[in-house]
Parts: structure tokens; C-alpha cells; sequence
């Protein structure tokens, strides 16, 4: 892979054109935590933690000049607080979780992780503190053990087993014929969207972060699974700076503010409670999920006795 990349950077403009059209480079900054465009300020320091609270300061960003995605978003997560993010697909809310990584940069604006810019930090210190579970997890060409020790490689082979407890995938892995060393990704086991997700919640578990963003990250599970690992990630995001990017409402009653994020712009924020009196864009998507939701119990119940 490093050898395909290294010269798409050196041609910058090619690079960027066929960015356009090709997804898996977007996938391939996942895998390799880097995107080539973004690279560390002459001097750049280590960025010190002391909390973290996270700054957002009227950020706009787009990923393509004639496409506005972020259109001046302020708000802060906190230190050891819960900030959620919901809204429409398409929205931007991945995007906020991209730059906090500093997958990109933000077009104007700042994002500050105690006072410091993350651009004036190292990449290398920034992704130490933060642990992301993001909405399609990208796995490595190596061993499951590998994917889940990537989150702290000095991690010893039963707190790896303990994290995969955690994170509902161990008796899959210890299923398999070769366990904890068989091979996945591209040239290995292929996965399930639901598995590469329980390896990224292991990894994220093992990893402990100071700074845990978790980007739908339950989105490919059923909801008996769903409701099994919430309580593990419940753990791990308890007294940590957390920003939670849902797709299920019911993930979120107990965040500390919520953010709806509509068209690139916070449309409404405050807590669960007070969106719903509202009775705005949130009290809709809540009625709209309960619907579903009791749609889908019926049809449960139909199924259990017709
Ligand atoms: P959400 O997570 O709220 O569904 P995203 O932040 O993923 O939304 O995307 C916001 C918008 O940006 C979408 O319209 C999406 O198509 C677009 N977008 C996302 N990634 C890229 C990219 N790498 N290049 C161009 N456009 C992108
Ligand atoms: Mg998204």
C-alpha cells in the first residue's frame, strides 16, 4: 500500500483528482491513521492534557471548493463530559469526528484540545490521546490480535482476551481455528461489518483513551449486542472526554448536551428533555424512531405468535 501512496503524494495533483473518484483512498487514510496532505508544523510539540476539554471555534470546512460541508460550528465537550451529535445523514457529523483526528484541516475556524490548536500539536501525540471507533472500521492485513493490541501495543495477551470479552467478540474469535492469530483483512478472514466494529471497540477498550469519539459506533449491530457492548463503552466513556456521533436516539438521552446537526449547522443543542419540548427537528426524529421501533416489536410479535 505505502508504495502506491507515497508517489500519489508526490504528484499532488493527480493525488487530488482521483481522490474525487476513488473511495478507497479515503479508506486508506483509516488504515494508515494519515492522510498525505496533512503533515506536522515546523516545531510542532506534543500536545499536554489537562482535562481535555475540546474547543470547536466557528469551523468551516468543506472537502471540495464548491461544496460547503461545515458552515461555522461552535461548541465545547467538557473535561470527562458527554457531548452528543445527531442529525440527518449527509449532515457533517462524521466529518466533525474527521477533524478532530486531523484527518483534515479545517478551511477557517479552530479546533483546540486544551488550548492548543490541534494543528500546532504532533499527529503522533494528538492520535495517542484520542481513540475513535468510526463508522466503517478499516481492519489491517495481520492478526486479530494485532487489530485489538494496535490500541496499546504493550497490552498483554489476556488484557487483549479481556477487551474482546468486553467488546462481545471473543467467543467469535476464540470459535475460530486458529483464534486470536488468524489472519484478516483484504488477503485474510473477511469480517462482517458487525465484527470489524466489536475488534474496533476491543482496540478502542484496550486503548483507553484520554479523548473517545464513537461515530455510530454500534450502527452494524442487532440491538441485543448493541445493548451489551453500550455498557462497556459506557465504562470506558465515564469521567472521559467523550463525543458520541448517534444514529440511535436511545444512545443519547443520557448525554450532557445534544448537538443537531443540520445542514452543516448546529440547528438546536441542550439535553434530551429540553429538545423534546422544543418539539423541533430532534422531538421529530424521536417520534420517528419510537414509530420504528414499536412498528418493529409489533412485527416481532406477529412473527412470535401469527
Ligand atoms: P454524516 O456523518 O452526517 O452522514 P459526513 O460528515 O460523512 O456526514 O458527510 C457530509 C457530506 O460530506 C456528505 O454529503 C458527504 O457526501 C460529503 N463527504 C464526505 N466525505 C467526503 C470526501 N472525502 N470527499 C468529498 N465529500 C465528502
Ligand atoms: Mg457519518
Amino acid at each position: 500500500l505505502m508504495q502506491i501512496y507515497r508517489p500519489l503524494n508526490q504528484v499532488g495533483f493527480v493525488y487530488r483528482e482521483i481522490r474525487q473518484s476513488l473511495t478507497d483512498i479515503e479508506e486508506m487514510f483509516k488504515l494508515l491513521d494519515q492522510n498525505p496532505e496533512i503533515e506536522d508544523r515546523a516545531g510542532a510539540k506534543g500536545l499536554r492534557i489537562n482535562g481535555p476539554v475540546i474547543r470547536f471555534e466557528d469551523v468551516h470546512f468543506h472537502y471540495d471548493e464548491d461544496r460547503k460541508i461545515l458552515k461555522g460550528v461552535s461548541f465545547e465537550v467538557p473535561a470527562g463530559k458527554t457531548i452528543a451529535v445527531v442529525g440527518p445523514s449527509g449532515a457533517g457529523k462524521s466529518t466533525i469526528s474527521r477533524l478532530l483526528y486531523r484527518f483534515y484541516d479545517v478551511t477557517s475556524g479552530r479546533i483546540t484540545i486544551d488550548e492548543q490548536d490541534v494543528r500546532d500539536v504532533t499527529q503522533k501525540s494528538l492520535r495517542a490521546a484520542i481513540g475513535m471507533v468510526p463508522q466503517d472500521t478499516v481492519l489491517f492485513n495481520d492478526s486479530i490480535a494485532y487489530n485489538i493490541r494496535y490500541g496499546r501495543p504493550d497490552a498483554t495477551d489476556e488484557e487483549v482476551r479481556e477487551a474482546a470479552r468486553l467488546a462481545q467478540v471473543a467467543d467469535f474469535i476464540e470459535a475460530l481455528p486458529r483464534g486470536y492469530d488468524t489472519e484478516v483483512g483484504e488477503r485474510g478472514l473477511k469480517l462482517s461489518g458487525g465484527e470489524k466494529q466489536r475488534v474496533a471497540i476491543a482496540r478502542t477498550i484496550l486503548k483507553s483513551p484520554e479523548i473517545l469519539i464513537l461515530d455510530e459506533a454500534t450502527s452494524a449491530l442487532d440491538t441485543a449486542t448493541e445493548r451489551e457492548i453500550q455498557s462497556a463503552l459506557d465504562t470506558v466513556a465515564r469521567d472521559r472526554t467523550t463525543l458520541v456521533i448517534a444514529h440511535r436516539l436511545s444512545t443519547v438521552v443520557d448525554a450532557d448536551e445534544i448537538l443537531v446537526l443540520r445542514d452543516g449547522q448546529v440547528a438546536e443543542r441542550g439535553k434530551h428533555q429540553d429538545l423534546l419540548e422544543q418539539g423541533g427537528l430532534y422531538a421529530q426524529m424521536w417520534s420517528r424512531q419510537l414509530e420504528a421501533s414499536e412498528a418493529e416489536e409489533r412485527l416481532a410479535r406477529t412473527r412470535r405468535d401469527p
